[in-house]
Parts: C-alpha cells; sequence; structure tokens
C-alpha cells in the first residue's frame, strides 16, 4: 500500500522512464554532461545534482509566485547534499501532521521489523534516519505531555493514569537521541512508547497486551480503535474535537448539501461532542487521585 503522494511521484517518474526502464534510469535522469552506464539508476552525484537543481528551481518558481518566503533559503553549510536531504526528509514524515500515520503505512511496521530480524540484516539510509526521527517524535511527545501536565492540563481515558506515570521519564532523553542504537533502544522501551495520533486527536500510550489494533511490538496509528485501553486524551485533543465539531455542524447547515450527507455530518459532529463531554467528566489532574484506569 502506498500514501497518494508517493503514487502521484511513480507515476510521474513512470512517464518519464524509457519503456521497461528504471524509474531513475541514469539515462533519464543524469545531467546530460555527465557520462551514465546503460541500464543504471542514477548515481549518488547525479542525486546531489538532482537536488541543488530541484532547490533552484523551487525558489525561482517562489520568487516568480511572489512568494519569496517560501524560497529555500541559503545554506550556510554549502550544498544541501544526499545526507541532510534524507535526514530533513525523514523529519518532515515523522513530524508532519499526522506522519506517524503515513509513516506506519509507508514504510511497515519498523519496530516489529527490526525485531522481526531485520536489525541483523542491518539498516541503513532511510531507514535508520526514520527510526532516529521517530524516536525524537515520541520523546517530543513526552516532552509535551509532561509540560501538560506540569500545567494543570486535564487527561482522560482508560491509559491516563500510565501516560501520568511515563511523562516524568521526558526530561531524561529530551535531545540525547542520535545514534540508531539510542533510537532502537527507546522504540523498544514499553514504558516511553506514547504516540501522539492527530487524526482521531488522541494519544496512544502503547501497551502491546492491551493494543486492539495490533498484537506485535508497535501500534498501527492508522487503523486505531476507540475502544481500545491504549488511549488517553488531553485537554489540547479535547479542543480539538470541538473545533471539528464546530466545522461539521457548519457545513451541516449549508442549503447545498443533499439531506443524508448533511444528517451524516451532523451526526458525527454529535458523537465528537460526546466525546469531549466524556473527556470534561472523567478528566484528572497530575496530582489528583486516578480514577479512570481501568
Ligand atoms: S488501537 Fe490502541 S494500540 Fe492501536 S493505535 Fe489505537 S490506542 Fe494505540
Amino acid at each position: 500500500m502506498a500514501i497518494p503522494p508517493v503514487i502521484t511521484a511513480i507515476r510521474v517518474l513512470e512517464m518519464i522512464a524509457s519503456d521497461g526502464g528504471l524509474l531513475f534510469d541514469a539515462a533519464v535522469h543524469a545531467f546530460k554532461n555527465a557520462p551514465a552506464a546503460p541500464a543504471a539508476s542514477i548515481g549518488r552525484n547525479g542525486l546531489r545534482g538532482r537536488i541543488e537543481a530541484f532547490a533552484t528551481w523551487a525558489s525561482a518558481l517562489t520568487r516568480r509566485l511572489g512568494h519569496d518566503q517560501e524560497a529555500v533559503p541559503d545554506d550556510p553549510y554549502g550544498a544541501i547534499g544526499l545526507a541532510r536531504f534524507r535526514r530533513t526528509l525523514a523529519w518532515h514524515i515523522t513530524r508532519r501532521p499526522g506522519g506517524l500515520v503515513e509513516l506506519a503505512i509507508q514504510y511497515g511496521n519498523m519496530r516489529t521489523a527490526m525485531s522481526a530480524g531485520y536489525a541483523s540484516r542491518g539498516r541503513d539510509g532511510i531507514h535508520e534516519l526514520l527510526d532516529i526521527e521517530t524516536a525524537r517524535a515520541t520523546a517530543d511527545t513526552l516532552t509535551a505531555l509532561h509540560d501538560d501536565l506540569a500545567h494543570w492540563v486535564g487527561i482522560s481515558r482508560p491509559a491516563a493514569r500510565r501516560a501520568i506515570h511515563t511523562a516524568p521519564q521526558a526530561p531524561t532523553f529530551t535531545g540525547s537521541i542520535r545514534t540508531h542504537r539510542q533510537a532502537f533502544n527507546i522504540l523498544g522501551n514499553p514504558a516511553l512508547t506514547v504516540y501522539d495520533n492527530s487524526r482521531p486527536l488522541l494519544m496512544c500510550v502503547y501497551n502491546r497486551d492491551r493494543a486492539l489494533c495490533h498484537r506485535l511490538d508497535a501500534p498501527r496509528l492508522d487503523r486505531c480503535r476507540p475502544s481500545c485501553a491504549n488511549i488517553a486524551r488531553t485537554d489540547h485533543h479535547t479542543a480539538g474535537l470541538l473545533a471539528q465539531a464546530e466545522a461539521l455542524e457548519k457545513q451541516s447547515g449549508s442549503q447545498s448539501l443533499p439531506g443524508p450527507l448533511a444528517e451524516r455530518l451532523a451526526r458525527r459532529a454529535r458523537q465528537l461532542c460526546e466525546l469531549a463531554d466524556r473527556h470534561e467528566h472523567d478528566r484528572i489532574h497530575y496530582q489528583e487521585p486516578h480514577t479512570t484506569e481501568q
């Protein structure tokens, strides 16, 4: 399974490639003055050149459209190069809204793959970077949770107490994840696996034995089940639910919508409000007696 931007990119590459040729055929993608071996994919130098050419083209386009602020800024460290481009890519995959969901779909279940023996086969390049960025994103989630709880943000749902117990560990590894081994240790530590899931607006405090989406070593955030015992929800998630409900309610009132669709939107808005009400009723704070844990 591939996410839509990847499918689009592959379709474009297929149009560029010669019949039966490689998607990144050097004969097609290398610069005209660079020699290319027949039936070989584009090499590191070619890729580096393409990355710089893309940055130049994107900056020129943004300036032509009057969006100067979106141009790729001059870099004090020189050319972007392959390694930095891959690090940037991994950062965006894991940090963009829903990024971990995309990651789960696109690259399969990383931690499961590692525990199933992939680690011994060696995981380099983008895969290691993705693991490192996923571990950093997890650490950031825990740090944000720790700050929120310290500032009296409420939390509810079955995993609320586990989230409260886990959050104080955030300061011990924030900023310390530099190697793949460190990432591996964090992602493999069941006490630290807290994932923000921005689509259903909740947090997964992962415990394999309680997971409804998956029973291996990592959650499938894209298959999150609302009745799972690993769910925790904070006041921030609930504010998001209410904002979504308000938008849906507004849409459902449009005269141009067919009746069944308007009813569906209104029903979804009511469901979101019910979730928010439930949070309001059940929420606990850091120093209160904990009542919502199963
Ligand atoms: S179903 Fe449970 S374990 Fe799976 S992503 Fe949702 S909260 Fe996490």
